[in-house]
């Protein structure tokens, strides 16, 4: 064999290590979700894993699609346009989360990609998904923002003020699947996790996307069904 054949060698077993490597974080986040689950008297596939791609390459999203990985969370619209615009028609089963926040001269773009936009955070940014649902025909589930931590610095709806946005978007006829939060960075998530449990169950809403590499077991013990991780399944982004 000539060196032209070795080189070509090694990069297909490095990538073969690559994919083990992502294949074997997948499963051990996979057991340790459905451990949570059931040690909370939840079934074992009771919350969803959204694997968290921001600042992750294409080549790394390929190769979770490769390995089974279909629920993505990306937190910016341009950056996930780039890399979606290529895997989605090779992976069209694949599905999307918008999970940073929205600007509403991003709400085309936004519509036109997500499955599901976790942070609606203000009235004008639900007018302005309803009208472009509406004109598009596309129509992404949506969640609730709510800033439980009431931080100046973060997107999210005030506690106090999240009854008022739910009403308004089920007014627009937004379809509103549940709520989302972020607790605060160095505070014991617990509390705001269950505030979060408490005010969708008074509003009626079923999802709940709450837990990232940290805190996702406690998360799911207080009634999450969506979970958020990118760090525990990639390592640490650049
Ligand atoms: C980055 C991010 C995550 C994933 O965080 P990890 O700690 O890497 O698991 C989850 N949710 C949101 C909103 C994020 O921006």
């Amino acid at each position: 064999m000539g060196p032209g054949v070795r080189r070509d060698d090694r990069f297909v077993s490095l990538t073969m290590t690559n994919l083990n490597t992502l294949r074997a974080s997948l499963d051990a986040i996979h057991a340790r979700i459905a451990k949570a689950a059931r040690d909370s008297g939840r079934k074992a596939d009771a919350a969803e894993l959204v694997a968290v791609t921001k600042s992750q390459p294409p080549e790394a999203i390929r190769e979770a699609l490769a390995a089974g990985q279909c629920r993505f969370g990306e937190n910016r619209v341009g950056e996930a346009k780039l890399k979606w615009n290529l895997l989605k028609p090779e992976f069209p089963d694949a599905t999307l989360h918008l999970i940073g926040p929205l600007q509403t001269n991003k709400v085309p773009d936004a519509v036109a990609l997500f499955d599901v936009i976790e942070t609606v955070d203000r009235d004008r940014l639900a007018r302005a998904l309803a009208s472009e649902m509406d004109r598009s025909g596309r129509r992404p589930d949506c969640l609730v923002q709510v800033n439980t931590g009431e931080e100046p610095q973060k997107g999210g709806v005030l506690p106090g003020d999240a009854e008022g946005l739910v009403r308004l978007c089920r007014d627009l006829g937004l379809p509103l699947r549940g709520l989302m939060c972020i607790p605060p960075v160095g505070e014991p998530p617990a509390p705001h996790f269950a505030l979060l449990a408490e005010m969708a169950r008074r509003h009626g809403l079923g999802w709940l996307s709450m837990g990232m590499s940290g805190d996702f077991e406690t998360a799911i013990a207080l009634g999450a069904t969506h979970v958020r991780i990118g760090t525990a399944i990639f390592g640490r982004r650049a």
